[in-house]
């Protein structure tokens, strides 16, 4: 475990230099992931070589960008084995992808008096857009509970979910409790009683395979920055009949058949949600971090943060006065660490690390009513990735240590 998963540290760049006179410890991909040169080389190829605007030319560059431009979403249909290459709409992140589904689909088939139900561990962008949605259609949001050790009470699931519900929408992977939710049986129950399951799969798709037809979910979103491609793309899938079902978010340019002076009919799928120039040189990106990710093997990926875990997490748990949030059984496990420390506010935790070379992120971590829930004002997280190395654990578990040190020198 020294030098990544498949010795794939070397293909970024990024992670050699120093912090504060240490050498760069990167934990913080959760929040977002370093690229490797792969990705980096394709970016710089596409403006050198390809540049143009998609499906408009005729002309040979403008063809070439929409060859790769559509040959990524291929790419993307086969990573998380959607039936078809039109279920795959490119979005600027989850978050879109989540508004998308609510305020068009949600729209459409949450009525008065109807429940929509989401969990305690939901990140904001899997909140704030269905309650927009209940508040409109004056439907009712309800939470699933979690248990103790921070996992969806399922039984809790099974009183929420009834014949009232119409929409299920579920983190895969929690970014704060670092669970990963049962998906499969989530979207089993939400259809016995005709609801709708989506799945917010921001920080599920990077670490483990997807397969969103044996899940049965309804719709997928996830971002692209969280697995190796550049910010501003992201990924929505949904169900064919569904997707056709569901009107498009915006209008304009790519999007349509046919304009006359006082209406316009929409072309097909998957563009009928692409309106205007999108982001040709992120989904092309997006298609090489896929092939990255391939290539490394997704069931690869998953076991090598397991074992990261599995050795970091009693270490962090030895540490006197840390507390770690979700089950401390690393079986049960994702790469995500919530912690706090004792008498420490996260941020001065987060600081001292970045003063040892560890990145760390320290806040809310856009999940407030998780911590209202959980009683604190906010955590610290470290999150790995496959380039992490046993000596990332090692520093972050020794930087933890002086920081714990160095306060309680200053508070003495
Ligand atoms: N859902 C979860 C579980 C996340 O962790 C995040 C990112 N922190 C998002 C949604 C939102 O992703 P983005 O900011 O890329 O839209």
């Amino acid at each position: 475990m020294d030098k990544g998963l498949n010795n794939s540290r070397k293909d970024f760049p990024i992670l050699d230099q120093q912090v504060n006179g240490e050498p760069l410890v990167y934990l913080d991909n959760a929040a977002t992931t370093q690229k490797p040169n792969q990705v980096l080389k394709t970016i710089v190829s596409y403006y050198q070589n390809d540049n143009a605007n998609v499906h408009r030319g005729v002309h040979t560059l403008a063809e070439r960008a929409t060859d790769h431009y559509e040959a990524a979403r291929d790419k993307v249909a086969e990573f998380i084995n959607a039936a078809n290459r039109k279920s795959i709409v490119y979005t600027r992140s989850t978050t879109e992808s989540l508004n998308w589904v609510a305020s068009s689909f949600g729209n459409l088939v949450v009525n008065e008096g109807d429940e929509i139900v989401i969990s305690q561990l939901e990140h904001h962008s899997n909140i704030v857009p269905w309650q927009q949605v209940a508040q409109k259609q004056h439907a009712t949001l309800k939470y699933i509970d979690l248990t103790t050790d921070g996992e969806l009470d399922m039984d809790s699931a099974r009183r929420q979910i009834t014949d009232k519900t119409k929409i299920v929408a579920i983190a895969q992977a929690a970014n704060v409790m670092g669970v990963v939710n049962p998906i499969k049986e989530l979207a089993q129950i939400a259809h016995q009683h005709g609801a709708y399951m989506i799945a917010d799969g921001a920080q599920a798709a990077p670490h483990m395979k997807i397969d969103v037809q044996d899940l049965d979910v309804d719709f997928y979103a996830f971002s692209g920055h969280k697995m190796l491609a550049p910010t501003g793309i992201g990924v929505l899938y949904g169900k064919q009949d569904l997707l056709e079902m569901m009107p498009p978010v915006q209008f304009g340019g790519e999007m349509i058949d046919f304009v006359h002076h006082q209406d316009a009919s929409w072309t097909e799928l998957p563009w009928k949600f692409e309106a205007g120039t999108p982001n040709i040189s992120g989904a092309i990106a997006l298609g090489s971090a896929i092939d990255y990710l391939t290539k490394l093997g997704m069931d690869n990926i998953h076991a090598y943060e397991h074992e990261l875990v599995a050795y970091t997490l009693p270490k962090l748990l030895a540490v006197d006065g840390v507390t770690v949030y979700g089950p401390h059984d690393p079986n049960k496990h994702t790469g995500v660490l919530a912690f706090n420390m004792a008498g420490l506010h996260p941020h001065d935790v987060a600081t001292g690390l970045d003063m040892e070379g560890v990145a760390v992120r320290a806040g809310h971590h856009c999940a407030q009513p998780l911590m209202e829930y959980l009683n604190v004002t906010a955590t610290a997280r470290a999150s790995f990735y496959f380039y992490n190395t046993q000596a990332d654990a090692d520093k972050f578990i020794q930087a933890v240590t002086a920081v714990k040190e160095f306060f309680a020198d200053g508070i003495s």
